[in-house]
């Protein structure tokens, strides 16, 4: 009877444990291009994938790529068909106008402006 109760107080335990995991480990996040699903990120919930970023352009269409000024961070657009420097942050993924700019950590993070865009995270 003792042991019982001890194991259902440890079960009640770990139950808990692992409703804490669910929570920061097993959320999923899309991509609001796309829907792709990507790594969750508290910091970017509306980031998009990697096949979405490729295919940024300016407001007529040209192929944009972005990258850091150098390895510790900073923002740098380009065009991808002459490689000239490109004013401002501001890009556009399948007519959707989004803001591209340095991530936090390194690389670089695309997300829409505005909330015309259905979040799903
Ligand atoms: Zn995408």
């Amino acid at each position: 009877m003792h042991l019982e109760s001890t194991y259902k107080a440890l079960r009640s335990c770990a139950i808990l444990l692992s409703g804490v995991e669910v929570m920061s480990g097993e959320e999923h996040q899309y991509c609001p291009i796309c829907l792709a699903e990507v790594t969750p990120s508290q910091r970017y919930p509306r980031y998009l994938c990697g096949n979405c970023d490729r295919r940024a352009t300016d407001e007529n269409g040209r192929s944009l790529v972005f990258s850091n000024e150098s390895f510790s961070g900073g923002f740098i657009a380009k065009y991808a068909d002459t490689g000239e420097a490109r004013e401002g942050h501001v890009c556009f993924i399948d007519g959707v106008e989004c803001w591209a700019d340095e991530a936090r950590f390194g690389g670089i993070v695309i997300r829409p402006v505005g909330g015309s865009v259905p979040r799903r995270a």
